[in-house]
């Protein structure tokens, strides 16, 4: 079985670190700086009962509206389509105006996961279902999973999840 699945957020949640875990390969580029990734990339993940292709969407460009940004936006959103389940990663204890602005492009008629990453980087693990609850209220998902990407944190989980929907 195939698999299709969209990683979609703003910059700099992790999205390019996600797929390299899931995948296990330094495919997709990882950086601090926010729009490194210019490019679709694909990563594909082989199982010995299903394929995963990872489609790694180039970050949304809200702040300014040039040819670029609307170029990248626009592949955002065809990478949404024709895809099984789509991963919409925040950061951990961060939600923002641009995490929103991002919400807001989600098909609606199609799963969306959402994925809480750099869990790593909260010490104190309670405040993590305010945050939670607080998120989920704002898009209905098919699911929540925590995760490090960074520490392969709930990766077998999220990979789970992300079977149910294929
Ligand atoms: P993207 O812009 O969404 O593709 O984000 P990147 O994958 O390029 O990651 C942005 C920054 O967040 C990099 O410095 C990563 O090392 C860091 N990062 C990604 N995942 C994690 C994680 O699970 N924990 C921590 N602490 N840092 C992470
Ligand atoms: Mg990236």
């Amino acid at each position: 079985r195939t698999g299709y699945i969209a990683i979609v957020g703003r910059p700099n949640v992790g999205k390019s670190t996600l797929l390299n875990h899931l995948i296990g390969q330094k495919i997709s580029i990882t950086s601090r700086k926010a729009q490194t990734t210019r490019h679709r990339i694909v990563g594909i993940r082989t199982d010995a009962d299903a394929q995963y292709v990872f489609v790694d969407t180039p970050g949304f460009q809200m702040q300014h509206q040039n040819v670029l940004n609307r170029v990248m936006n626009r592949t955002v959103t065809q990478s949404l389509s024709d895809v099984d389940v789509a991963l919409f990663v925040i950061e951990s204890m961060r939600f923002d105006a641009r995490d929103e602005k991002v919400l807001a492009l989600l098909p609606r008629n199609q799963p969306v996961v959402l994925v809480i990453n750099k869990t790593d980087k909260v010490s104190d693990k309670s405040t993590l279902l305010p945050f939670i609850e607080k998120v989920s209220a704002s898009f209905p998902f098919a699911a929540i999973i925590p995760v490090s990407a960074k520490r392969d944190s709930q990766l077998t989980e999220l990979v789970q999840e992300i079977r149910r929907h294929m």
